[in-house]
């Protein structure tokens, strides 16, 4: 049986469907800025592939 999900932050245990804890996901939301700036990075790639 292996229900639990381990967070890919620190290793704990959460529950199924969970990538994180709890605690590795406010940290994650310090670092919202990071993301915000990955997806701009993305979209806009995906915008050139759009442009033709
Ligand atoms: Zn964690």
């Amino acid at each position: 049986m292996n229900d639990v999900d381990i967070c890919v932050c620190c290793g704990v245990p959460v529950p199924e469907g969970r990538m994180i804890c709890p605690n590795c996901e406010s940290d994650q939301q310090t670092s919202k800025e990071e993301t915000e700036a990955f997806f701009e990075k993305l979209s806009e790639s995906l915008a050139q592939k759009n442009d033709k």
